[in-house]
Parts: structure tokens; sequence; C-alpha cells
């Protein structure tokens, strides 16, 4: 029997926060980083693939959120918490700020292996969704689409569900990984494509 490689996460911790590139950790551990639309279930993603209940704090706390967050896995990579974005109460000159902020580090950090990008199952890809990910198709920035809060959606809605927002980002279903931070559902498929991201030598906690 062949037995799948599981990427164990041993230990997690909070590095710094960075709006621009110059504020980025100097070392070049390998990146993969998390974005979707504020509130769609980012942080409670990360918490959960960490198993920590408040290693990211969620967007009702202000203050962190809106910059970008460096967090060092296993000491050997490092998971990067990109600002939510469409979110209307933020205040317009921060709006304007997301896109250059995130798109400087997206488009310019060589150590940046790949991006989870978070969607909501209960609800189509929105335009920003769309934006996102076709942007990333464009650069070819290796990406995993989510669609998280699967607990709160019927089993017999998953299938339409998928289907529908396949159709809108133009990915094949079975790509799409569904989640639940409340059931853990998709944890263990998440970590095996995230370990699939990054270079053999830079997880010394997976096992065979
Ligand atoms: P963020 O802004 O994307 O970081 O969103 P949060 O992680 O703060 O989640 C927003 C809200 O959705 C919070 O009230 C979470 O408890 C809730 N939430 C997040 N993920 C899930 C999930 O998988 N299932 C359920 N039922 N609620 C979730």
């Amino acid at each position: 029997m062949i037995r799948e490689r599981v990427l164990v996460i041993a230990s997690a911790e909070f590095i710094t926060s960075a709006v621009r590139p110059e504020q980025y950790p100097r070392d070049e551990l390998p990146e993969v980083a998390f974005a979707g639309r504020s509130n769609v279930g980012k942080s409670a993603l990360i918490n959960c693939l960490v198993q920590r209940r408040k290693l990211v704090r969620t967007s009702r706390t202000p203050g962190r959120t809106q910059l970008i967050n460096f967090f060092k896995i296993n000491d050997s990579f490092l998971f990067v918490d990109l600002p939510g974005y469409g979110y209307a109460k933020v205040p317009k000159d921060l709006r304007a700020t997301w896109g250059p902020m995130v798109e400087t580090y997206l488009a310019s950090r060589e150590n940046l292996r790949g991006i989870v990008q978070i969607m909501d199952l209960r609800h189509p890809p929105t335009p920003d969704d769309m934006g996102l990910w076709s942007w990333l198709k464009e650069k070819k920035i290796p990406a995993i689409p989510i669609l998280t809060k699967a607990d709160k959606v019927s089993r017999s809605k998953w299938g339409p569900q998928v289907q529908t927002a396949g159709r809108i980002l133009g990915i094949t279903p079975s790509d799409f990984i569904i989640f639940s931070a409340q059931t853990q559902h998709g944890r263990n498929e998440l970590l095996l494509r995230i370990r699939e991201l990054l270079p053999d030598n830079s997880q010394p906690m997976s096992t065979t």
C-alpha cells in the first residue's frame, strides 16, 4: 500500500507584518500565501491548518488584518496572510492601497511558491474573486482554489455549488478543495496540496 506523505505542522509563529517590500522578512524561505474576500474565513482556515485558535487574528480585530502578515512554519517555510479584499467598510484610501500592496507582493516575491485562494461555498465567486483568479493565471502563479464554510451548506448542494464556481472561474470541479474550519473537512487534502508547492527540503516534518 502506498502511504501518502503528510505535511505535519509542528510549529507556527508570527514573524512580522509588512506593507512594503523592504519590510518583508529577509530570509529566503519558500512562501505560500492566503487570499480571499474579507470575512470569507481566511483566518479560521489558517488557524485550522496550524491547529491554533488564535495565531491569525480575525477581521474583527482591527490593525494587523490590513497588513501582510508572515508566519514561520516548522522553521522551514512561511505562510503569508494577505489582507482580505472587497470589504465595503474600509475607508476609500485603504481600498486603493490594497491592490498595489498585494499586487507588489504577488508580482515581486521571488520565494512565493503559490497561493491558496479562499472563496465561499455558499455563494458564487464574486467579481473580486474572478479578478484575482484570472490575474494569478495570467502571472502563472500556482493557485489552490478553496470553497470554505462547507458545514453551512447541505451535502446535496455541494456538487451544484462547485459546478457553478467552476463554470464561473474556468476550473475543473475536482480541482476545488471543499473546506470547513468548523469540521476540518478538507484539511488533509489542503496540507497535501500545499506540500506539493514546497520544495522537498523545506518540510522536515513530513513523514513517509
Ligand atoms: P476572514 O476575514 O476571512 O479572516 O474571516 P474569519 O476567519 O474571521 O471568519 C469570518 C466569520 O466566519 C467568523 O465568524 C468565523 O467564525 C466564521 N467562519 C469561518 N470559517 C468558517 C467555517 O468553515 N464554518 C463556519 N460555520 N463558520 C466559519
